[in-house]
């Protein structure tokens, strides 16, 4: 559908810089390109000119770069330019008023992208992707992001459509024409195929709880004794002296985060008060704090003092503890007669190190990276994952669906019934692409019962 209005925005931000950016979609695009351009006379859509802007009283406002893109051949599918001049609020100011004057308006937020979508430029999982490309904050998320962006969940959408459409197509073929010598309804088949279906759906649902360890980070708790270097630990691993180190059993009383990078990922550490028989309120506060951050964090570096006995600490929290989210830091191994005590959780993985020194930090990085990746090992691919909450919530509704569907299977419902249920989970799946398409499903039909004969 054509655009009525011609959409304008700074897309940089504002304030000052070497180049801002102002973009512009829509049908007014070709005479406004038209009309800066004059200069230039002759211009080609997707090349970049240096050209003065002047307003449309005929004054100069700055040079700048300006490049037009026609319809259908850019970001939204609309019209668009592209106008680059000095990034000076003022000049923005300037130019924004000129092409408002000019017959454009301010878009909304998200309104170029909208448009993509609306003009079939891309679906609602990548424009969805171009939102998570802007915020992305770890490299993980922004491959996800760019995978999501160049159609990886629409083609995992699209195959279990194709799937889910093999199983109504059977089933359509035999309602609509119930009279014609179609072999006997054969269920076993079509309801074999749907609990598999449901299975993977399942599974893909699974996956979104690795959502928050790409979005917002892996959340990495730093336990152990008072006294055993936990606030030094934070400190060598952010290079800073933000947390307080001191001989004083006790210090670190509440937590204390700062974002880190492992290879890939993003750790938020926290540093926590240190476990043991608290002596006083504020320290039982800390203790109760710590226990509490156990409950949702997905990683720990367990900190023991090398040159002290092996470490009480309580049960509930060391239970949460397994090979796959835990390093053991055996710390202050620059002392002397110091003995590191190995038997203490042999399950998991040990590093030794000194806190202080920075010694061993660089090698435990490593370990800490090799744990981290078996750990999320279906992330590798980076493929058939999903972080979103809207898709897992539609995947959820298409598995109801399809779970009803089983059922009737089972009970030996009406055909049409069943089919009724299909359908409702195609459109849940359609929805995540926000496109529910039944002539894919048609096709599909027509091809595998040969109907038009
Ligand atoms: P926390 O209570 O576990 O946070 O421990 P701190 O980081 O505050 O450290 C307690 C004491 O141990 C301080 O005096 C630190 O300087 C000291 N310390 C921490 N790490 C090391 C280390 O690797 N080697 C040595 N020799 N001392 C350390």
């Amino acid at each position: 559908m054509p655009a009525m209005d011609t959409i304008v925005a700074l897309s940089t931000p504002a304030g000052e810089s070497a180049v801002a950016m102002i973009r512009l979609s829509g049908p007014a695009c070709p005479e406004i390109a038209t009309a800066i351009l004059s200069q230039k006379g002759e211009f080609k859509p997707r090349h970049a000119y240096f050209v003065n802007y002047k307003s449309l009283t005929g004054k100069s406002i700055d040079d700048c770069v300006l490049t037009f893109f026609e319809s259908g051949k850019s970001f939204t599918g609309d019209a668009m330019l592209e106008i680059v001049p000095h990034g000076n609020p003022l000049i923005v100011q300037l130019i924004l008023e000129d092409l408002i004057a000019r017959g454009c308006r301010p878009s909304e937020p998200g309104e170029f992208t909208q448009t993509a979508f609306l003009n079939g430029q891309m679906d609602l999982t990548q424009a969805e992707a171009v939102a998570d490309i802007i915020h992305a904050r770890s490299e993980q998320s922004l491959q996800l992001a760019n995978k999501q962006l160049h159609g990886s969940i629409g083609r995992k959408m699209s195959a279990l459509t194709e799937e889910l459409l093999q199983i109504m197509a059977h089933l359509e073929a035999y309602i609509d024409f119930p009279e014609e010598d179609l072999p006997s309804e054969d269920q076993a088949g079509p309801a074999q195929s749907l609990r598999i279906l449901i299975q993977s759906l399942k599974e893909l649902i699974e996956t979104q709880r690795y959502a928050a360890l790409l979005h917002e980070g892996v959340k990495t708790l730093i336990v152990g004794e008072p006294n055993v270097g936990k606030s030094s630990l934070i400190n060598a691993l952010t290079g800073t002296d933000r947390a307080i180190v001191s001989a004083t059993p006790g210090t670190t009383r509440d937590y204390l985060a700062a974002f880190i990078m492992v290879g890939p990922w993003r750790i938020e550490v926290l540093d926590t008060a240190g476990l043991h028989e608290a002596g006083d309120d504020l320290e039982r506060v800390g203790i109760q704090h710590t226990m509490e951050q156990a409950e949702t964090a997905d990683f720990f570096l367990l900190v023991v003092d090398a040159t002290r006995p092996t470490p009480e600490l309580p049960k509930v929290l060391l239970e949460r503890m397994h090979p796959e989210n835990t390093l053991v830091l055996h710390n202050k191994m620059d002392l002397e007669s110091v003995s590191p005590a190995k038997d203490f959780m042999p399950s998991l993985p040990h590093c030794e190190i000194s806190a202080k020194q920075g010694d061993g930090i660089e090698a435990m990085r490593q370990t800490w990276l090799k744990v981290l990746e078996t750990k999320t090992a279906p992330l590798r691919t980076l493929d058939g994952i999903i972080v979103n909450t809207r898709h897992a919530t539609a995947l959820g509704v298409a598995v109801c669906a399809l779970e009803s569907a089983s059922e009737k299977f089972r009970t030996g419902d009406l055909s049409e019934l069943i089919a009724a249920d299909l359908r409702d989970a195609v459109d849940a799946i359609g929805d995540v692409v926000g496109r529910v398409d039944n002539e894919r499903m048609l096709d599909s039909l027509f091809k595998q019962f040969c109907i038009g004969k």
